[in-house]
């Protein structure tokens, strides 16, 4: 006997007929020999409609009296389905958030959980009962009810599934599994069978968001399998799991993602020094505004110069914190562009595989798509283009990696991978306690920074007047894969005008043992004086759980540095990561001022 966790999105409570579809699908499990805990979403669009009512009462509807509205959305569910569970002859019992002792902090509309009681939810499994309880809501420590933000019923299901050691937690709603990439733009998107949780990760942020990205990250800290499947049909969906059981099937490349609302920030004429780009960006995360894509290339001529990407609703207000920002630490410009748009591959097989970004940039070099800036994770190579070209490029790389082709050794089923079922026995003993749960920080939702890391075996080669136009990134990393050599971080700037042509600086860090025949291949490419050596740098990176949706670690990372007097030469963030490399000496400093910054 195991104990499931099913969660039923708002499409699929969406009428009474559906509700019963649900109690059938909760039944079946339950037959099966299981417990059973369902966690349910408000009917169709009704949270919707509530923020419309309160909307007509007041244009700023409180905080606290919102939370106390939208709650009820989810009351009404619960109540109906085990109305309809009973109905079919099975004991059945609904619980609101806060009857069952999901506990939040006070963040009114995008509460983070503390701590869950299991007590409740037991003894009513212990009964035989199948039990039911409210997404999206909880309870504060002084009563008062909470809502964890926009799809946050995912959440709350991930969340019960990892209290009570649930062997797996099914999601139900109204597509098939996640897919190779957004089949609305390419129709021959494939659904995965298996994806890892970093994966999801990498992309969900990229507009695949299937699933409330906070709700992944809980699964990825306390391990729980998770089953995205559709509500109606009997097929096996997609399982979001831990890394090793994802990559039995793995190919290198998982899945491609757009995300259409970028917009750009360009700050130019940064002076070179340790400090500065902290200087930039501390007032945007003391304003929580949510940084994407960070790119900071090698310094030219003592200046530096930084681009990222923010929300193109953000746009106007970072754009006014960023100016005063910029100024302060004297760099010479700001500029921004809205009409852009970053089309990402992620791929947990490419730590391993080299030639992945080749390939991604001769497609788009094939398709007319100029690459107006690059950067990388250890998962994921993102670049910026114009908005224009973002659908083709997305097909163009979709149909490079031949996503659409199903991997060989495919395998379908209806349990858990067994490797994700042995973790979540492995982890059972910290995960929970016998009334509550409290992970290792104050906070289930805490953000963990797992690690920090010092890699001092790369070497970073630069190409100073590379001409902006399509084809070019290709040519470079042409002649890289075919000599056999590995890349990693790859950083690639908006464009500067030198004399007449539009040029970008575009650097990437490779084994230093291959410096010197990747720069005899460059050269031979490029001609003499037009590429850059520094043989020996250290690579910097903060990792964990939470990075992307806890804004402001990469700002204290940069405040760590810069407190060391360390200054940052390049720097690529991903949802999992944040990399930065200084020069070699600083290495071990830098390593020492980033555990103590993080607690590591
Ligand atoms: N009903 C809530 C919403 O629409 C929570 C959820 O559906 O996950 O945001
Ligand atoms: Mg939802």
């Amino acid at each position: 006997m195991a104990i499931v966790v099913q969660k039923f999105g708002g499409t699929s409570v969406a009428t009474a007929t559906k509700i019963q579809a649900a109690a059938r699908r909760a039944i079946d499990q339950h037959e099966r020999g299981h417990q059973v805990i369902v966690v349910v979403s408000a009917m169709g669009h009704s949270t919707d409609e509530l923020i419309d009512l309160a909307k007509q009462v007041t244009p700023r509807p409180p905080a606290r009296e919102l939370d106390m509205l939208l709650s009820t959305g989810e009351q009404v569910s619960v109540a109906l389905l085990a109305m309809a569970i009973q109905s079919q002859g099975v004991p059945s019992i609904s619980f609101t958030g806060s009857q069952i002792g999901i506990v939040t902090d006070s963040f009114h509309t995008k509460a983070r959980i503390r701590n869950i009681s299991t007590d409740r939810m037991k003894s009513a499994l212990d009964d035989g009962k199948i039990v039911i309880v409210a997404g999206f809501q909880g309870v504060d420590e002084n009563y008062n009810i909470t809502t964890l933000g926009r799809g946050g019923s995912d959440t709350t299901a991930v969340a019960l599934a990892a209290v009570i050691c649930a062997s797996a937690c099914e999601i139900f709603t109204d597509v098939d599994g996640v897919y190779t990439t957004d089949p609305r733009l390419v129709p021959d998107a494939r659904k995965l069978d298996t994806i890892s949780y970093d994966e999801m990760l990498e992309m969900a942020s990229l507009g695949a968001g299937v699933m409330h990205s906070r709700s992944i990250e809980f699964a990825k800290k306390y391990h729980v399998p998770i089953h995205v499947r559709h509500a109606s049909r009997p097929d096996v969906g997609t399982w979001i799991v831990d890394e090793l059981a994802a990559r039995r099937m793995g190919a290198v490349v998982t899945g491609a993602a757009l995300a259409k609302e970028e917009a750009r920030i360009t700050v130019r004429g940064l002076p070179d020094r340790p400090g500065v780009v902290h200087g930039l960006f501390r007032e945007l995360a003391e304003r929580h505004v949510v940084v994407d894509m960070i790119v900071q290339n090698v310094a030219k001529d003592g200046f530096a110069e930084v681009t990222f990407t923010v929300d193109e609703d953000d746009l106007e207000n970072s754009l006014s914190i960023v100016n005063k920002a910029a100024a302060a630490q004297g760099a010479a410009s700001v500029q921004s562009d809205r009409e852009v748009a970053k089309v990402s591959v992620v791929g947990s097989g490419m730590k391993t595989h080299y030639g992945v970004a080749v390939r991604m940039f001769e497609a788009l070099a094939a398709a007319g798509v100029n690459i107006q800036m690059i950067t990388t994770s250890e998962i994921k190579i993102s670049v910026l283009v114009a908005r224009s070209q973002g659908v083709d490029a997305l097909r163009a790389v979709h149909a490079a990696f031949e996503l659409e082709v199903v991997p060989a050794d495919l395998r379908f089923s209806e349990d858990p991978p067994e490797i994700a079922v042995t973790l979540v026995q492995k982890n059972q003993g910290p995960v929970s306690t016998e009334n509550a749960i409290v992970g290792s920080a104050p906070g289930m939702e805490d953000l963990v920074i797992s690690d920090v890391e010092l890699d001092r075996s790369q070497a970073r080669i630069t190409l100073l007047n590379v001409p902006d136009k399509p084809g070019q990134a290709a040519l470079v990393f042409r002649a890289i894969a075919d000599s056999g050599i590995n890349v990693d971080m790859i950083v690639q700037d908006m464009s500067e005008e030198v004399g007449r042509e539009a040029h970008t600086l575009l650097s990437f860090s490779i084994p230093s043992r291959d410096a010197i025949q990747a720069v005899e291949a460059l050269t031979q490419l490029l001609g003499p004086n037009s590429v850059a050596v520094d043989p020996n740098i250290a690579k910097l990176s903060v990792m964990g759980v939470g990075i992307r949706s806890h804004t402001g670690v990469a700002t204290r990372m940069f405040a760590a540095l810069a407190a060391a007097n360390i200054n940052i030469s390049m720097i690529n963030s991903s949802e999992v990561r944040i990399n930065v490399a200084t020069d070699a000496a600083h290495g071990e400093i830098g390593l020492e001022a980033l555990k103590k910054a993080f607690d590591i």
